[in-house]
């Protein structure tokens, strides 16, 4: 002992609560409006991980009392189909949000289906209007992953405006929409790669440090600045079966001021925010659209 330990940021918990406060603005919407937020996904094959990512994703739909639909197409289901399925969601009054499991199979284009998707029902925010509108400031569906960042940032009341933010990925679903969502919030972001000279130079710099590579125990404790705020996005199965985040947690720990652990960390975070964006979506009404 002796030596100051993080705050361990408890995402099981946070996403718990975000999921509670979901489940009463859902009987609100129901009681007042009559609007009943439906949840659609589609998944192309029978990828193992996507399976458990569908599962999840229905159950979770259940426990805040929203519609939920599920569609399990074969692997060689053409593109043509999917579009036709993807066409029928984007005019379901039933159905508010939607969202295709990736990856999907190589012979269909992954941008074709995200843009076939209606923005409006874009759950995931992948859709370049939902892009777009992160890049301009004005963001409508905000990618799930790193919202959930930045609601456990907030959740935690840890400062961001004015701290230096570094990021290791750039990927359009972790790296890129979290860059934009912390320079909103007036971080100074620098978003590193697999060119990055001096990664751990850059690292060592971060009062924020978010790790989505991908890659199990690249950051080491010696990399993280004291006092860092230190979010680890990675999942990766380790050959012992174990789940294992991208940031050394047992040495990061007696550096880091705060530091999500993995599993229990941003990963709950990103289904919670896909429900809230589907509340969104629903809340909104097609009225509207
Ligand atoms: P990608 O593989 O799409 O992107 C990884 C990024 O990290 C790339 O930009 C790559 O650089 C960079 N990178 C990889 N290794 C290194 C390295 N050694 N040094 C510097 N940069 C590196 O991954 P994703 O963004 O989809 O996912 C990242 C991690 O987050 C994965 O472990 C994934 O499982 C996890 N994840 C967790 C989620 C959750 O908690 N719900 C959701 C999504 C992802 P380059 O571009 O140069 O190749």
């Amino acid at each position: 002992m002796g030596e100051s330990m993080a705050v361990i940021i408890d995402g099981k918990k946070i996403s718990q609560d975000v999921r509670n406060e979901i489940r009463e603005e859902t009987l609100r919407l129901k009681d007042d409006r009559g609007i009943v937020p439906g949840l659609a996904v589609i998944l192309v094959g029978d990828d193992s991980a996507s399976q458990i990512y569908v599962r999840g994703k229905k159950n979770a739909c259940g426990e805040v009392g929203f519609l939920s639909r599920e569609y399990r197409l074969p692997a060689d289901t053409s593109e043509a189909e999917l579009l036709d399925i993807i066409g029928e969601l984007n005019r379901d009054h039933e159905i508010h949000g939607f969202l295709v499991q990736l990856p999907v199979p190589e012979h269909i284009r992954t941008e074709a289906i995200i843009e076939a998707i209606d923005p409006g029902k874009d759950v995931d925010g992948f859709h370049p209007y939902n892009v777009g509108r992160l890049f301009s400031g004005n963001p409508y569906h905000r990618a799930c992953t790193p919202a959930g960042i930045m609601e456990l940032l907030d959740r935690y009341e840890i400062e961001i405006k004015g701290k230096e933010a570094v990021i290791v990925g750039r990927s359009n679903i972790v790296g890129k929409p979290l860059a934009l969502m912390l320079l909103e919030r007036h971080a100074t972001v620098t978003v590193c790669h697999t060119r990055t000279k001096d990664l751990s130079g850059v690292v060592r710099r971060a009062e924020i440090l978010v790790a989505a590579a991908g890659s199990p125990g690249m950051i080491t404790g010696n990399m993280v600045r004291d006092g860092a705020v230190v979010i680890d996005v990675g999942i990766n199965r380790l050959d012992t079966g174990k789940l294992a985040g991208d940031v050394v947690f047992a040495d990061a720990c007696k550096k880091a001021s705060y530091i999500t652990p993995v599993p229990g960390g941003v990963g709950p975070m990103t289904i919670a925010m896909l429900l809230k964006n589907t509340l969104n979506a629903a809340s909104v009404d097609d009225k509207q659209q």
